[in-house]
């Protein structure tokens, strides 16, 4: 069979087409489109690989990635040099995408609850039954009045995605749910409180030239940490650099991100905001020497100078920070210099998030911090926060934060008593909540009757536990967008393509765009939508940009334009920016005290768990390539930890190894002793992740769930869970195993006295 390119072209038809890249630096002007090859017949193809480009959907950092696909099949991911938020960096997270595509556990076809809730048994039926069945309820139970017991839960999502879910919920009148790690609600909201901003500032880590980070660990896991760690190399090594940027890592906890760091300061849970606003005072107080900005600091303390700070001098707060004396230096001394280097050595930057925000007084720690930007002139400007511009694109969502946690329980109360208004059906998408939730919410438990959906590629907690189930096409299979938050300081808009098609054997009805279209559609009158497909949304969406000058893209023709955007995976305008002028920093209040439960534990350690580099907070956890990839600090693999201070296990008898119990009241998780020089005494760290009852095959029953022990205590500020507020005690189980470390289960040698290291291979 022969075929010309030009006959090719016609035949293809651009409804299935994927633009690949060509040339990563223009747009050609000739034919831009070629078939993804798993579409094509195979003498036509064979041999030929093609990069695509498209976003990353493996998590919500916004990079834009290249995909090889060879003969249909997806073999690598890399990072796209064109685009703007990662510049062709990516992730291990990111490669592991692949191993989410061709997963031997992936749900092939709807699946209907057939035994008892939580069995697991499931029969296949197939989509049109599934959707006539849930398009009749949807529609009975609107009909019924009472849309708003419809419970939608999914992650909070941007872009044509955003809009349709968000159009779907108002137009239905649901509830609408969204959850995301706890601590960036909380973060989003001191942007709000401090810069008054309703999306995530970009951090200029690049041009900075002195970094203080509280709690953040940018370099592992938080918000955006390929952006953040490209941020980081140039900071570190940048080209145009004179010098080296000098890092200050603030954290009770040694972090990746804080190994990195030229200095690690730890300090007592919840007590960052406390030295931030320590920091404040020192600058404040010294400024004669023109040491910080007066007008800000007239402003953060109304007029009244250091004098409103001044529970916060170094010399009167050091007792309650818990940092060390170290190399002779007292910590009040240490304060007072830190203080000076950052206000002398600009441009500075203060960020925080992580445990800094995820205690009762999360968002005023946070507020504390992002505050010390103004009193060194970084604010909106190079080297310090840049904020991004507001999508011009209406309707289309450009940030989306999770719901409380006081929104969750107020669910469960609902699902529990029936009251105020009953839930006769939730809909989840991308969320887990009988997983991530604090076990003591109840929100298994309270399920009861409801008709519970899922969409979902695998048989999670939450999964496991519903009526109807869903399957969608993946990230790299389906249509999608993104406009990423944070962006990099500029305006940005990401496009997915599908750059393969579905695998034979999995009977899939497009993604969830697609799926929530064709119920919107079916439940009809106003719930209906204009929309066939969540590719003509996007087409048709992406008419706005056309005619905005200045774009990374330009054509003659619409088409053209759409088949550039999706050759260079986006389009953005570095001239677009948020040029809005630095507002009038609001004073800086006292900060609220940090709690714990339980409340007077004396006997009872901080708990402060943390963000997994390989399988995150859990939803990771089903992927091998990630759960065996090696935590920075301790190696271990494949198993929930503990970290302990080396004397204190010393003390207790323990060693590496021995399995605990970690108890708070009535709920308990087993870890293995992992002591560690670093780790403060009277704190246990654990890393979130693991403990899954279920979620496929290399995740079930692998380690335990650090979430579900935990206290829900709140911040104060914005009712969100405070998941490092738990204490909990520690119970000896008299059992030990050989901790899965990537050193392997080998001799330590004592290279010299009170040195030891392992071996990389056993002594012979
Ligand atoms: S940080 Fe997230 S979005 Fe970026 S490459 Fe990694 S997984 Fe993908």
């Amino acid at each position: 069979m022969t075929i010309n390119r030009r006959q090719f072209l016609k035949w293809a038809g651009l409804s299935t087409a994927s633009a690949v890249v060509l040339n990563a630096c223009g747009i050609p002007e000739r034919e831009l489109e070629i078939q993804s090859p798993l579409r094509l017949p195979e003498d036509l193809v064979k041999g030929i690989d093609n990069w695509y480009a498209t976003q990353c959907g493996h998590c919500s950092g916004g990079c834009g990635v290249v995909v090889r696909v060879v003969e249909g099949r997806a073999k690598k991911i890399e990072g796209n040099l064109d685009y703007p938020v990662n510049r062709g960096r990516h992730s291990a997270r990111c490669e592991a995408g692949l191993q989410a595509l061709y997963h031997p556990d992936r749900i092939k076809a709807p699946l209907r609850r057939t035994g008892d809730r939580g069995s697991g048994q499931f029969q296949e039926i197939g989509w049109q039954e599934a959707l006539r069945d849930l398009t009749t309820r949807l529609g009975n139970i609107r009909r019924s009045g009472q849309a708003d017991s419809v419970v939608i839960a999914t992650e909070p999502l941007r872009g044509h995605l955003g809009m349709v879910v968000n159009r779907f919920v108002e137009s239905y009148g649901a509830t609408y749910l969204r959850y995301e790690p706890m601590d960036i609600v909380v973060l989003r909201r001191a942007m709000k409180k401090v810069f008054n901003q309703d999306r995530l500032p970009d951090l200029d880590l690049d041009h900075a030239n002195f970094l203080l980070s509280f709690g953040a660990d940018f370099l592992g896991t938080w918000v955006s940490p390929v952006r953040f760690s490209r941020g980081y190399g140039e900071f570190r090594q940048g080209k145009e650099r004179h010098h080296r940027g000098y890092f200050v890592q603030v954290e009770p906890r040694l972090s990746h991100t804080g190994a990195n760091a030229d200095d690690w300061i730890p300090v007592a849970p919840g007590m960052e905001g406390a030295l931030a606003m320590s920091l404040a005072y020192v600058i404040i107080d010294e400024n004669v020497d023109g040491l910080g900005e007066t007008d800000a600091a007239r402003s953060l303390t109304g007029g009244k100078g250091s004098a409103a700070l001044t529970q916060y001098a170094p010399e009167n707060i050091v007792s309650t920070l818990g940092i060390p004396t170290l190399r002779g230096i007292d910590p009040a001394s240490k304060i007072r210099a830190l203080a000076r280097r950052f206000a002398q050595e600009r441009p500075s930057l203060a960020i925080g998030g992580g445990s800094a925000a995820a205690h009762t007084n999360g968002l005023d720690n946070l507020v504390a911090i992002y505050s010390l930007n103004y009193l060194v002139g970084s604010v909106n400007t190079k080297g310090g926060v840049i904020f991004n511009p507001p999508s011009p694109i209406p309707g289309v969502p450009d940030s989306s934060s999770g719901s409380t946690l006081t929104e969750w329980e107020s669910v469960v109360t609902r699902l529990r008593k029936g009251t105020p208004k009953p839930v006769n059906l939730i809909l989840a998408r991308g969320v887990d909540p009988i997983y991530s939730l604090p076990s003591i919410t109840g929100f298994k438990e309270a399920l009861g009757d409801t008709f519970l959906v899922t969409i979902s590629n695998f048989m999670d907690e939450t999964t496991l536990n519903a009526d109807l189930i869903l399957p969608e096409e993946m990230y790299l299979e389906a249509w999608g967008d993104d406009i990423p938050d944070p962006g990099p300081g500029y305006l940005a808009f990401g496009v997915q393509q599908p750059v393969v098609k579905p695998q034979p054997g999995l009977d899939l009805n497009g993604g969830f765009g697609d799926i929530l279209l064709t119920l919107a559609n079916g439940i009809g009158g106003d719930v209906k939508q204009p929309w066939n497909s969540f590719k003509d949304v996007l087409f048709e969406g992406y008419e706005a940009l056309y005619e905005v000058p200045g774009g990374s893209i330009k054509s003659g023709t619409y088409e053209g334009f759409w088949t550039g955007i999706l050759q260079r995976g986006g389009w953005w305008n570095v001239n677009h920016q948020n040029t809005t002028a630095a507002s009038k920093p609001k004073i800086l209040k006292t900060l609220a005290e940090a709690k714990f439960y339980p409340p007077h534990a004396t006997d009872s350690y901080f708990l402060l768990p943390f963000n997994s580099l390989g399988i995150d907070d859990g939803r990771y956890a089903h992927l091998p390539w990630l759960q065996a990839m090696p935590d920075p600090i301790s190696t271990a693999v494949w198993s929930t930890w503990v970290e302990i201070n080396s004397k204190s296990a010393e003390e207790l008898g323990l060693r590496e190894g021995d399995i605990v119990e970690l108890v708070v009241d009535n709920r308990r998780i087993e870890v293995l002793i992992d002591p560690n020089p670093a780790v403060p005494p009277m704190t246990l760290l654990v890393p979130m992740g693991g403990g899954h009852t279920n979620y496929g095959r290399y995740s079930k029953g692998r380690g335990s769930n650090v979430l579900g022990i935990l206290a829900p205590l709140k911040d104060t500020g914005t009712d969100s869970l405070a998941w490092a507020a738990t204490k909990v005690k520690l119970v000896k189980t008299n059992r030990h195993v050989s901790m899965p470390r990537f050193e392997g289960d080998v001799p330590s040698v004592e290279t010299e006295p009170g040195r030891i290291i392992k071996l990389t291979r056993p002594e012979h």
